[in-house]
């Protein structure tokens, strides 16, 4: 039984049985799907650690909050930065922990999927198998990003057609052409909302001599910034450190300047998407150019940006009904018949 937002039904009796997880390990966020449960974890992916013992303090959305704002001894740390894995050992304390939160009962082995991003290393692969493993998985599977992404939006990937799906998360874009259960064509660039963040950042530092803070950053890029070529009239007051004489101040922003400030790094994805096109086989574009192309993660939902896409290639773009969950559903929906999906899984989840 599905509710509006694609979301199964909690069931009384899934409660105490968790059998099947889902986790989509993202730089940004991280989502953990239990299977008749729903969604129950959806927090960024940072833990705050106390730097003279390294014991974590916090993780998730209570971390994010200590973000640029932690005393000496704690610093805050994104285990996963630019699609790969930046921090082992925390990465793996951070799994541990999130799945530990979901499990309700201990002598249960929970099935766990876990979506990676495609850009991480062999040797990165089998430490997230590891800690899942850890964390009580009894069965480990792990799912490629842009296979996960396209079964969140159900797309019909097992089928003779061409899918394409851009995801757009915190480190990169990953844009991929899917066809039969197999990505056909498929583009990563180190782009996506965390270089927005830090190019909003340089912005204020070159034009107003001002520092902001990560946090700041990307809450102005999601209320202010803008992908589409039309500009909004839209101006407001941004609060930081002058890195002249070092004290706070308050500087006025038209949302145009970080229209700007945002240029770049639309461009990139912008141009990666037409390679990737260029890179299709005739056929399959021609199924592109009828079915459109679906947007996913976070940086999806960067005003204007579907309309950019749309002026740029000409195409239909279809931005998914929930960006930031679909990945975590889709990853979930391999458990729902997993000899068909074998197929689907990464290629190296057998040691
Ligand atoms: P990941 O899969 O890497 O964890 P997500 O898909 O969770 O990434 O997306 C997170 C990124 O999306 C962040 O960089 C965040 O700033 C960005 N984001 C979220 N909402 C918006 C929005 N409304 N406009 C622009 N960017 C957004
Ligand atoms: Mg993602």
């Amino acid at each position: 039984m599905e509710t509006e937002n694609n979301q199964p039904k909690e069931s009384f009796w899934s409660r105490f049985f968790v059998n099947d997880i889902a986790i989509d390990l993202g730089t940004a966020n991280t989502l953990v799907y239990v299977k008749g449960r729903g969604i129950l974890i959806n927090e960024p992916s940072i833990v705050a650690v106390r730097r003279s013992d390294q014991v974590i303090m916090a993780y998730g959305s209570h971390a994010k909050t200590m973000m640029g704002r932690t005393p000496g001894d704690l610093v805050t740390v994104r285990p996963l930065k630019d699609g790969v894995i930046a921090d082992f050992d925390l990465a793996e304390k951070m799994i541990r922990h999130f799945i530990k939160k979901v499990q309700t009962n201990r002598f249960i082995r929970p099935r766990i999927a876990i979506c990676i991003p495609s850009g991480i290393t062999e040797v990165e692969r089998r430490a997230v198998r590891d800690s899942a493993e850890h964390a009580g998985g009894r069965e480990i599977h792990l799912v490629q990003e842009p296979m996960a992404a396209a079964l969140g939006v159900k797309l019909p990937i097992d089928e003779p057609v061409g899918s394409m799906v851009i995801d757009i998360g915190g480190g990169t874009t990953e844009i991929a052409v899917i066809s039969l259960s197999g990505i056909v064509t498929d583009i990563s660039i180190r782009i996506g909302g965390d270089e927005m963040n830090e190019a909003v950042i340089q912005y204020f530092k070159k034009s107003y001599n001002l520092l902001i803070g990560e946090n700041t950053a990307e809450a102005i890029k999601i209320t202010m910034g803008s992908a589409a070529p039309h500009v909004s009239d839209d101006v407001k007051l941004v609060k930081g450190r002058d890195l002249v004489d070092g004290i706070p101040k308050t500087v006025k922003v038209h949302s145009k300047e970080i229209q700007e400030a945002l240029a770049e790094s639309v461009g990139y994805i912008v141009d990666a998407v037409k390679l990737c096109l260029e890179r299709t086989p005739p056929e399959l574009a021609s199924d592109i150019l009828d079915r459109g192309i679906v947007l996913t993660g976070g940086g999806a939902l960067l005003k204007g940006l579907d309309e950019r896409l749309r002026i740029d290639t000409e195409l239909p773009i279809i931005v998914a009904e929930d960006p930031l969950k679909c990945v975590v559903l889709g990853t979930g929906r391999i458990f729902d018949n997993l000899n068909e999906f074998e197929k689907v899984l990464s290629p190296t989840k057998r040691y």
